[in-house]
């Protein structure tokens, strides 16, 4: 695995870029334009790169936006249970996931080292603000996993199946999942998840997920990123 297509996200997680649809000396693009310009049947023209980000920012402009569904993108991630669910949501990935029932996981936990106090305007966010006894919170937290790890240990040292011991981890234990999805739907999740109010890890994903896309591809990222905006 190169360095350009791996990113480390928060402590132990990261964002890989392992495979993709776009073919040597293609570039993503191209392939949305000529997708589009089967219609009028022109998809066999080369153009020059000017005239297909023209083409591409019209159909983003006019949600003609079924030609971006033909660059396809497959990540391996490494993330916090709570951030893989906000995943799981995006319904149109495809996903293979860790099993926690074939095997023994992995005790491995996010251990923030900010602790962000509660919105006050936003129940379900957070302040960009650390609450005044951070240390406090580091310690009541390291705490927690702590004898949660021991526990799922002594449950799985006494012969409880895999699948019950895991009830004890919470919901920042890491997982690894593979994630296959269609440049459309996942400038929707960019969209979604880079905002403000989505959850600062989860956003944390998305930013890498972003810059991977521009390391692959840095001339059709840097015009299709201004395009996120459509794709509510
Ligand atoms: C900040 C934030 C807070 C959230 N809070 C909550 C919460 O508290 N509780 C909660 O349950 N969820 C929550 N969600 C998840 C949210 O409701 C969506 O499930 C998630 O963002 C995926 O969006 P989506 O359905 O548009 O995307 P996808 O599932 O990827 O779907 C992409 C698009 O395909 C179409 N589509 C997919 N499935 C269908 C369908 N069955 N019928 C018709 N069209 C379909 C829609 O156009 C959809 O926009 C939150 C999301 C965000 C970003």
């Amino acid at each position: 695995m190169g360095h350009f297509d791996h990113i480390d996200v928060l402590d132990k997680g990261f964002v890989e870029l392992i495979g993709d649809n776009i073919a040597d000396g293609d570039n993503m693009i191209s392939m949305i334009a000529r997708a589009a310009r089967v219609s009028t049947g022109k998809d066999g023209e080369q153009r020059p790169f000017e005239d297909d980000v023209r083409l591409v920012t019209f159909l983003a402009e006019h949600r003609h936006h079924s030609p971006f569904e033909h660059v396809i993108l497959t990540f391996r991630i490494k993330a916090p249970l709570s951030v893989n669910i906000h995943f799981l949501r995006h319904r149109t990935a495809k996903v293979n996931a860790e099993s926690a029932r074939y095997r023994k996981v992995r005790t491995e936990f996010y251990e923030p080292v900010i602790f962000r106090r509660q919105s006050k305007v936003n129940k379900q966010a957070s302040e960009i603000d650390v609450i005044d006894d951070n240390q406090r919170a580091i310690e009541i937290f390291k705490n927690a996993i702590d004898v949660a790890a021991q526990a799922y240990e002594e449950l799985i040292n006494l012969g409880v199946a895999r699948e019950q011991a895991r009830g004890v981890l919470p919901e920042f234990r890491y997982t690894t999942w593979i994630w296959t999805i269609d440049l459309r739907n996942l400038m929707h999740f960019l969209l979604l998840r880079s905002a403000s109010d989505a959850q600062l890890e989860t956003r944390s994903y998305a930013y890498a997920i972003d810059e991977l896309l521009f390391r692959r591809d840095r001339d059709s990222w840097f015009e299709l990123k201004g395009l996120v905006k459509h794709f509510c």
